[in-house]
Parts: structure tokens; C-alpha cells; sequence
């Protein structure tokens, strides 16, 4: 990306390092995860598509989303493989590239809701573990800095006041030029009234957020030593040259 700070020599720190991001829903990880794993030659796994597999998979074979027992016998029957691919992963489920399925609105509801049994979270944190083991990677999700990897070298929070991250989830949807256009209205996007589907999409960020955050098992919260960014008030461009930064002043030789 352009004007970005040039890219720190590649040692054996950087490339076997860990990057690990977490944050809500609609903050822009994906995004910068993307870019921070191009500048520094590393690979990105978004740990969210696997919960979005295996809830797909649990959509499919009918197990209800409440019921864990039926859900951990699940885990024994699936298999979640992550492709790296140049804008994102693909992913695997049992062999079959899901990966176009997994934005679908009844897939993130579900998989908002498998997450919050302890004996998903530790099959899913043994397979990111494992995908992990070897470092050289930008992983992002809920709990990475502090569950999957308390020990990663570098750890951001990436967040944004709610109506913002509703409106990228918004425009990210591509709704922002179909029936659903926002209402006029000028400002920040806080400012301006809000159509059905916005109220919509900030409604269910709203809920993810509220499930990410209470539950018992690894809440979503920033880790003590991650570096906390707040991108509310950014362009895409000035939250990567921040994200650059800050891993660059990590993993910079002291
Ligand atoms: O990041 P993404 O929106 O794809 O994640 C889908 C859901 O999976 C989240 O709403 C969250 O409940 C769950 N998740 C999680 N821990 C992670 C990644 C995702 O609980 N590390």
C-alpha cells in the first residue's frame, strides 16, 4: 500500500514471528490482517472462517446451535483445513472448498453461537495451535493474543464505535448501492439516519459483540500487553500504516 512505512529487514524474528489480532465484529481486522501479512511476507488464517465451518456443518446435519454435547460429538466427525489464498483463505470442510458459503447471514449467526461452548473453543484452539505451531503468521480473531497464542510476540486490538463497524459491514456487503441505499443525510455515517438494513446489520454486530464479549469461555477482550487501536476516525490506509508501525516497533530489535 502506498505511503506505507517501508518494510523492516526480513530476519528469521520477522518470519517466524506471530501477529495475532483480535477485535469486534465489522473493525476491519480481515482487512488489516490481509495487508499486515503482504507487507511482512507472512501467512494470514482468519480463525473466525473455521467457526463459520463448522457452524455450516452443524447447519447441515440439523444439530441444534444450543446444544453442546451433540455439537462436541460433531468436532469428532469434522475436518477444517485453511488454504492460503491472495485475498483470502480457502477453507475446507471435510475436503469441500465451503468457502463461498461462509458470509451468508445464517452461517455467522450460527457460528456466533457454537463459539461459546468451552469444548468447541478447545478444539478449534488445538487446530489454530496447531496451523500456528510453525509462526510466520497474522492470525486474527476473538481470543488469539489471549488464548490461542497468550505468548505472540505482537498483539493488536483493532476497534471502532459500533455505527462505524455497522457501516463497513454495510458497504463491505456491497448494500450500499442496492435497494437498501442509505437515506440522505450528511456527516459521519453516525450522523445520518439509518435505512432498514443498516439498522439491521448494527443490530446484529450488536448481538455478536454482546455474545463475544460475555460469554464464560475466553470473552473477547484485548490481551494486557496488546497494543490497543481504535481505527473510528481512520481510512483503511492510515489503520494498515498504524498496524505496520506498531509490528514494525515490536519486532524491531532492541
Ligand atoms: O471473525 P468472524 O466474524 O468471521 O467470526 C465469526 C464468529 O466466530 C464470531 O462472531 C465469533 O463469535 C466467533 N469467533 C470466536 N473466536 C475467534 C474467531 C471467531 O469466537 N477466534
Amino acid at each position: 500500500m502506498s505511503g506505507a512505512a517501508s518494510p523492516i529487514r526480513s530476519t528469521e524474528s520477522v518470519r517466524n514471528t506471530i501477529v495475532a489480532i483480535d477485535g469486534p465484529a465489522g473493525a476491519g481486522k480481515s482487512t488489516l490482517a490481509r495487508h499486515l501479512a503482504r507487507h511482512f511476507g507472512l501467512l494470514n488464517l482468519e480463525s473466525g472462517a473455521m467457526y463459520r465451518a463448522f457452524a455450516l456443518k452443524a447447519l447441515r446435519a440439523a444439530v441444534p446451535l444450543d446444544e453442546s454435547g451433540a455439537l462436541e460429538h460433531l468436532t469428532t466427525e469434522t475436518t477444517i483445513r485453511l488454504e492460503p489464498g491472495d485475498e483470502e483463505n480457502r477453507v475446507l470442510l471435510d475436503g469441500e472448498d465451503v468457502t463461498g458459503f461462509l458470509r451468508n447471514p445464517s452461517v455467522t449467526d450460527a457460528a456466533s453461537r457454537v463459539s461459546v461452548f468451552p469444548a468447541i473453543r478447545t478444539w478449534m484452539v488445538g487446530l489454530q495451535q496447531k496451523l500456528g505451531a510453525q509462526g510466520g503468521i497474522v492470525m486474527e480473531g476473538r481470543d488469539i493474543g489471549t488464548v490461542v497464542f497468550p505468548d505472540a510476540p505482537v498483539k493488536i486490538f483493532l476497534d471502532a464505535a459500533p455505527e462505524v463497524r455497522g457501516q463497513r459491514r454495510f458497504e463491505q456487503l456491497g448494500l450500499s448501492n442496492s435497494a437498501y441505499e442509505l437515506q440522505p443525510g450528511s456527516g459521519t455515517p453516525s450522523d445520518r439516519p439509518m435505512s432498514p438494513a443498516r439498522e439491521e446489520i448494527l443490530r446484529e454486530l450488536r448481538a455478536r459483540d454482546e455474545r463475544d464479549r460475555n460469554r464464560a469461555d475466553s470473552p473477547l477482550r484485548p490481551a494486557p500487553d496488546a497494543v490497543l487501536l481504535d481505527s473510528t476516525g481512520m481510512t483503511l490506509e492510515e489503520a494498515v500504516r498504524a498496524a505496520i508501525a506498531i509490528v514494525a516497533a515490536r519486532l524491531a530489535p532492541s
